[in-house]
């Protein structure tokens, strides 16, 4: 057996002609979306990944504004910008590229983005409407899972889920999003003390811990949905993810692979939820 490969990158290239069609018609009606990014500092990582989601709401016939600070910005200065986007009516999504430098609380910046334009989904707002079940705007990586599944017909519902890694941007939303679908969820983490264990009995294994290769094909129940968020570059400078692809492929029924899997998917939430934000300002 050979696990099917669950191709982020054709879906998502699928879904950007249709957010095309959406911006054009809600330019139609004076509200084309408009994404701003705002960067701090120079981490080179941080700087690929800006240029990336600019270049993809270019693509799609999105506005968008690519603003950037020095290293050693003033917070003051960054959270007045903040404000002045939260009152543009061009701009739709803010997104506070992170990390920040070390001189920034990052849960102060984050929640001075009003929570209509946190397209991230990283406001408390969001999160905790999330919590709640009844979700605003998704923060983007789960969100693209999600539609990963949905798009390859595979139901959580009743489905025994196990996330690796509990963190806010990725671990933790997705393991409510699948609770939110009728999965049974299990949360692991550095602490977890038998990991083999819960990996094995998984319907879908969510791998988000940063560390390349880990989850290999004896830690994986045969037939399940594999999903690998981890983006890990090894010293030759490859992207790998976090699950061993080789050693899952013949076990799994279903696989991401690294790159071309969750990454694309992530960005193409972002258009999304830009697109839901404009959307909702064209009908208040
Ligand atoms: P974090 O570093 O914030 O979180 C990692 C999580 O993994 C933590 O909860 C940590 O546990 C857990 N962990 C670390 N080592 C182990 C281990 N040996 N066994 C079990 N759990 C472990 O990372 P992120 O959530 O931000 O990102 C995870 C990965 O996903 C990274 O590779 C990142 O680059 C990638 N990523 C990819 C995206 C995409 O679009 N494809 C988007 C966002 C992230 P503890 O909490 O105990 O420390």
């Amino acid at each position: 057996m050979s696990a099917r490969i669950l191709d982020g990158k054709a879906i998502a290239q699928d879904l950007r002609a249709q957010f095309r069609g959406q911006a054009e018609a809600l330019a139609a009606r004076g509200q084309r979306p408009g994404l701003a990014v705002v960067l701090v500092g120079e981490n080179p990582a941080s700087q690929v990944y800006v240029r990336n989601k600019v270049l993809a709401c270019e693509a799609a016939g999105l506005h968008s504004e690519n603003i950037v600070f020095p290293e050693n910005a003033d917070p003051k200065t960054v959270l007045e910008r903040i404000e002045a986007l939260n009152r543009d009516p061009r701009i739709h999504g803010i997104l506070v590229q992170l990390p920040l430098p070390k001189q920034f609380d990052e849960a102060t910046v984050l929640a001075a983005v009003a929570a209509q334009k946190d397209v991230d989904g990283f406001h408390i707002e969001n999160v905790g409407a999330l919590a709640l079940g009844s979700p605003r705007i998704v923060p983007c990586t789960p969100k693209g899972v999600m539609v990963l599944l949905e798009k390859a017909g595979i139901s959580p519902r009743g489905a025994e889920a196990v996330i690796l890694g509990r963190s806010n941007i990725v671990g933790r939303p997705m393991a409510r999003l699948l609770v939110n679908a009728d999965a049974t969820a299990t949360i692991c983490h550095s602490r977890t003390r038998d990991l083999t264990f819960h990996t094995r009995r998984a319907d879908i294994l969510v791998a988000a811990i940063g560390r390349p290769n880990m989850i290999t094909g004896d830690m994986v129940k045969p037939g399940a949905v594999v999903i690998d968020v981890g983006i890990n570059r090894l010293p030759d400078g490859k992207l790998c993810g976090d699950v061993d692809f080789e050693s899952v492929r013949p076990v799994a029924g279903w696989v991401t692979p690294v790159p071309g899997g969750v990454g694309p998917m992530t960005i193409a939430m972002l258009l999304a939820n830009t697109i839901e934000a404009a959307a909702k300002a064209a009908s208040a």
